[in-house]
Parts: structure tokens; sequence; C-alpha cells
């Protein structure tokens, strides 16, 4: 034990010399042959060594290489920086190492309170039970997505946990052309069969077009296929569009579909000031995905889904017959009951450390922040002479690209394609890129509490200086 305390130690001291350091360094550097080789091609050692000679490797060769979501001036796909709280409580959950399957003690009872915080911090109903940790929002949308098809089943009288989807009429999903890939992953793993996958078209602000949602469904109606679920984006990962969620709550009243709302990134968007009027409906969804390790910046992983009832969940997953649950002992079960994983780790102890560290006003302090950041420069893009904006600003990611002066639409095009990379090597900013109606774009994600204005005009400054190069 004296050798671990004394490693801890150092450890803590390269934890804080770690975090210190990085907003002065490289947003991101490629790894040199050297350190590839080492990452990727140590032997497997046949002996021991002790615990404080590890670090040395870790500071040597692991902490030099980050993805770069660390730093104030990382602005790609949707990765935040760890909160402090969450870093510091990592080791402590990994050293009482419980399985959250379920049973008596803390890891269970503090996974309750961190999801019933989620939900209340997003303005979600939360009876007891409906909801648990998760890896990630694809892990979400899988227990949802089968808490659905089973309740779908049901409806029409028949069991697929125990009879599956043979000889069955199909079961019809929506999603807009916005919404992220983990749906298509989730219905092709569930047998749904992505031929029965619907995409909807999408309004000039990249929201769900919810009378094109409607013909769809009536035309599979027509057809003899089941509607049965449709899935809104509350912040969509190409430019944090949120759908219209109280309309698209009332088609699925009016069908009988379950309503998924994917908040992987942007539920938390809903405490902004000027939170996006698509937000109002949230409440109304039968299941939400949200993740913690987005906006939040609990350190990877953490996913969650929140259900409006928790007798769903129970009903697609849980494998204890209902004689045999002791309600009298713990009337909502384990967390293995209510989806697929069994040993599961304590996640919640870096979510309920990020939230009591944070208090909702923080919280909503760095929903404000990023939210503001991403409309500056929404509105420096608008007021240059090089840049476009490709889509309004809903929640804290800006969409736009860049076109120098007296450039031909084609090479727009593809300088546009190529400025992410060529930005990212630079290593003083991080943007990623994407394709938006059809065109290359530029999306820029804040999600980082430390981001300042300067760092978006170095950002710009980086893309011009980017542009330059490759057009050298
Ligand atoms: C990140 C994200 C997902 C996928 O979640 P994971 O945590 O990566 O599994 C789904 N939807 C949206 C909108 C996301 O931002």
């Amino acid at each position: 034990m004296d050798d671990l305390r004394r490693a801890g130690r150092s450890a803590a001291d390269l934890v804080a010399d770690h975090l210190a350091a990085v907003p002065g360094g490289p947003v991101w550097r490629p790894v040199p042959d050297a350190d590839r080789s080492w990452l990727s091609h140590r032997p497997l050692p046949a002996t021991g060594r002790p615990l404080e000679s590890l670090l040395h490797d870790i500071r040597d060769h692991v902490l030099p290489y980050p993805m770069g979501n660390g730093h104030p001036r990382f602005f790609g796909w949707v990765n935040s920086p760890p909160s402090p709280a969450g870093v510091l409580v990592a080791p402590l959950a990994a050293a009482l190492n419980p399985s959250c399957a379920g049973g008596d003690h803390a890891g269970v009872l503090l996974e309750r309170t961190a999801v019933r915080w989620l939900a209340e911090l997003v303005g979600y109903p939360h009876p007891p039970g409906a909801g648990l940790l998760t890896s990630g929002a694809s892990m979400a949308t899988i227990v949802a997505l089968a808490t659905a098809r089973q309740r779908a089943g049901r409806r029409e009288g028949w069991d697929v946990r125990e009879s599956g989807l043979y000889r069955h009429r199909p079961l019809a999903m929506y999603l807009s052309a916005e919404a992220h890939s983990c749906l298509r992953k989730a219905a092709e793993l569930l047998g749904l069969g992505s031929r029965y996958l619907r995409t909807v078209p999408v309004d000039g602000a990249f929201r769900m077009d919810t009378d094109a949602l409607r013909r769809l469904i009536a035309a599979d109606v027509d057809a003899g296929v089941r509607p049965f679920f449709v899935t809104a984006s509350a912040g969509t990962v190409n430019t944090g569009a949120v759908d219209p969620l109280a309309d698209i709550a009332e088609v699925a009243r009016e069908h009988d579909l379950w309503f998924h709302v994917d908040g992987a990134y942007g539920a938390l968007g809903v405490l902004a000031e000027e939170a996006d009027s698509g937000y109002a409906g949230l409440g109304l969804a039968d299941s939400l995905a949200l993740d913690p390790h987005k906006w939040l910046g609990v350190p990877v992983d953490c996913g969650c889904v929140l259900f409006r009832d928790p007798a769903g969940p129970r009903d697609t997953f849980s494998l204890v017959p209902p004689y045999l649950r002791d309600d009298d002992a713990d009337e909502l079960g384990w967390f293995s009951e209510y989806g697929p994983e069994q040993t599961r780790s304590f996640r919640a102890l870096r979510v309920w450390a990020t939230i009591a560290h944070l208090g909702r006003d923080g919280i909503a302090r760095l929903v404000r922040r990023t939210t503001r950041l991403a409309r500056t420069l929404a509105a420096m893009v608008e007021a240059s002479g090089d840049f476009d904006l490709l889509a309004p600003v809903a929640t804290s990611i800006t969409a736009f690209r860049h076109r120098p002066a007296a450039m031909a639409p084609g090479e727009v095009e593809a300088l546009n394609q190529a400025l992410p990379a060529a930005v990212q090597r630079r290593g003083r900013a991080f943007l990623t890129g994407t394709r938006l109606s059809g065109t290359a774009a530029l999306r820029a994600c804040v999600l980082h509490p430390a981001t300042t204005e300067d760092d978006l005009v170095v950002l710009l400054d980086e893309i011009r200086a980017a542009a330059k190069e490759l057009t050298a």
C-alpha cells in the first residue's frame, strides 16, 4: 500500500501538471514514429514493474499525444474537456470498484441520485427507477429502441422477447436526415431493418419537417407497415439544430408512436437564456438520451437514458419474474433489469461529483457561456467578407465555410473539404467538417468552459492561414 500511496501522490502531481500545461501546448500533434511504435508495438511484458515507473512511461509516451479535447481551442465533433471533479473522483470509483448491476451499496444508491439530478436539470419527469447510466448515447438509444419495440409488439398482441420479429408486419421508424448514426445502428442491431427506417427531410434550419413526417406515416399505414417510433434531435451533431419537439410529440400521440428524443449533446441547451423554442415538448418524450460525457464534461464514458415510465425498460430486459421480485426489500430491482449490461461501472460517482461541484447555477453558466460564444462566432463569420454562415445557431455549434475572395465555387468546395485536417496539423486550433445540403462545411462546437472570444479570432485566422497553405 505504501507503494500506491507514494505513486498516487506523484500521479496527482502528474495530473495537475498535465492539465495546467494543456492550454499552452498544441491542441493536437501527430505522434512521431518512435512514440507511435512504443504505443502500438510493445511486447507483452514477462515480469512486472513498480507502480511509479509506469507513471514515467505515461508522462513520456501517452500524455504528450491527446486527442485535443482538453484544450480551449478544440472545436471538433462533440467532445468536452474533463470536469475537474470528474478527474478527482475517477480513481476513487476505481478504488471502490463496485459492480452497479445492483445490490445494496453506495454505487447503486448514488446512481439513483445522479439519474434523478440529470432529469431535473433538463426538466424531464422522473418517476423513481425511470432511467440508468450507460456507456454513451449509442447504448442509451439501444435501450430506448428495444423498449419501444417491446411496447409496439405488446400493443399488437405479441411478445417480441418470446417470438422475436418473425412473421409480424414490419415496424417503421422515423428520423430526420440530420439524426445521429447511432439510431440506424440500433435499428439494424435490433432486427428492425434499415429498409424500414424513414428519413424525414429537414427545413432550411435543419429541423425535421413535421408535414413530411405525417406524409411518410400515412404512406406506411396505406402499405400495411406499422409506424411505431419517431426520434427527434435536441441538438444535432452537424449544426446543433433542435427539432420542433412539441409538434413531433403531437404526431406521435396521434399515431401511437413511441417518441424518443436524442439529447445526447444538446439536452442541456434547454438551460440557455435564449433556449431554442424547439425544446418545448422535451418533457413529452417517452424516452430521452443524454450524454453527461458531452456538454456536462463528465470524463468519458457516461451516457444516460431516461424514461417516462420505468415499467417499459423493465418489461423489456428483466429476467427476474414478477413473482420473485422482493417488492418490500427493493421495489426498483437491479439496474441490470433495465438494460443489456450486467456488470456496470460506478459512473455515478463522476456524474455526482461534476454536478455537485458546479451546481445547477454553474452548469447553466457553462451552457450560457458556450452558446453565447457560438453566436459570437456566427456574428464574426457574418461580418467577415470571407466566411459564410451555413446554419442558424440553436445550441453551441456554428456551421460555416471559408470562401476566400475571387475563388471559384468548385475550388471553395475542395478547399473546405481539405481545411479541417490542415487546421488540425497546424496545432493552434482544432475543428472538424461535415456536409450540409450537399456541400462541404466547417463546424465548430464550443464546450470548453475556458474558451474565450480571442480563441474564436485565432480559429478564424488559423482557417485563413491553413487555406493559404493549401492554395499556395
Ligand atoms: C455523441 C452523440 C451520439 C452518440 O453518443 P455516444 O455517447 O457517442 O454513444 C448520439 N447523438 C448525438 C446527437 C450525439 O452528439
